[in-house]
């Protein structure tokens, strides 16, 4: 019998595009009839070393405590975090992500018939969740593969709500210059909330601090960004946060869930925020990783883009073709045509021998192809 479609959906879905993640292992592991263990994973920017084994001890222990509620205001987390970043609690708000604090930016700002700009190549939560509350996307072209930060703030009108930027940027992992991070900060009107997302913050070396804007509270119209999920190697776990003005922090606060952060997150982010040696041998495996898989990339006569995370945007012609291939041989990378990069694969670093294993792959199946 066909079925009535007498829904009357929110028109905004129409537009929503869907978001493809990185395929899981024991997905792929089904499909191709092989063992899980012989596959890899460098499809997500996931950290190759695991969680901090810190949390996952705190995570344990909070298991016992599973039948209450989590504090709804997260209140040592909140205090460990602000600590740890020399800011207060009032300048921080938690997210099951910071993919929810992408949605607390739509909820407070977006509607439809505002603006909000993003550069091409951004990341594909801005697009999604603006069109999910209908507001207009305006996508300003990239030079280079990066931001093009002053013809962001030209796009600027009386209609624009939200301007985002990753620093570095996934999925191209290009790093802005530190002039025009500054003038955008200086330029940005205020009835513009400036959205600096610095998932990959801690793999820089010499990053452009911008917390003494929240500490001194002097940007109201300033929000700061950062993940457990990248560093921190707790994905799985989901937990980001926005930092920024006091005033707007509350009014963000407002359209969260009043549980969004559960119990073991918080116990096990408390944990991971002492971690220090985790966080360093991560940093340390990431940069070795980077260095050697740019050398193999540069021996296979492939072009790939500067990046300063942990990741790499490499063009190797037929994108989906050779994502497919890797995956065959138990390599999962990330085709990027849904970024409008049809060419390119990204490859997130993973331990040495994941690196080498998957350049060998890579290698084999460029030979094969030719
Ligand atoms: C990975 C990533 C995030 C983190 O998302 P979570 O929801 O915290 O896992 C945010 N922004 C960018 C640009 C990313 O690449």
């Amino acid at each position: 019998m066909k079925t009535d479609h007498a829904l009357q959906l929110n028109p905004s879905l129409r537009d929503v595009p869907v978001y493809q993640p990185g395929r899981p292992i024991e997905e792929v592991a089904r499909e191709l009839g092989i063992d899980a263990n012989d596959i890899i994973k460098l499809a997500s920017n996931e950290n190759p070393l695991g969680p901090s084994p810190m949390a996952v001890a705190a995570m344990e222990k909070a298991l016992q405590q599973l039948h209450l509620y989590p504090d709804g205001n997260a209140f040592y987390l909140k205090r460990k975090l602000a600590e740890k970043l020399g800011l207060e609690p009032r300048h921080l708000t938690l997210g099951n992500g910071s993919n929810e604090i992408i949605e607390f930016v739509g909820h407070a700002l977006m509607t439809r018939g505002v603006d909000v700009i993003v550069s091409q190549y951004c990341f594909a939560v801005y697009p999604l969740i603006t069109r999910l509350f209908g507001a207009n996307l305006v996508t300003v072209p990239a030079v280079e593969y990066g931001h093009d930060l002053p013809a962001m703030l030209a796009a600027i009108t009386p209609q624009t709500r939200v301007l985002f930027v990753a620093n570095p940027n996934n999925p191209t992992g290009s790093l802005a210059r530190r002039e025009d991070i500054v003038t955008l900060l200086n330029e940005t009107p205020p009835h513009v909330l400036l959205v600096m997302d610095e998932a990959y913050i801690e793999f820089l070396d010499d990053p452009v601090d911008l917390l003494p804007f929240i500490e001194r509270e002097i940007k109201p119209n300033l929000l700061l960004m950062r993940t457990f999920s990248k560093i921190y190697g707790l994905a799985g776990l989901r937990l980001g946060y926005g930092m920024g003005h006091p005033e707007l922090i509350a009014s963000l606060e407002k359209v969260r869930q009043p549980f969004n952060i559960n119990s073991l997150v918080q116990a096990g982010a408390i944990a991971a925020l002492d971690d220090n040696e985790h966080v360093a041998r991560t940093r340390a495996n990431n940069f070795g990783g980077m260095r050697f898989l740019e050398q193999g990339l540069r021996e296979l006569k492939l072009r790939f883009l500067p990046s300063a995370a942990n990741f790499v945007l490499v063009k190797v012609g037929d994108g989906h073709g050779v994502f497919d291939a890797l995956q065959k041989q138990g390599v999962i990378t990330r085709p990027m045509a849904g970024y409008g990069l049809p060419e390119f694969i990204r490859i997130s670093i993973g331990t040495p021998a994941e690196n080498a294993r998957c350049l060998a792959a890579l290698k084999d199946v460029l030979e094969t192809a030719s």
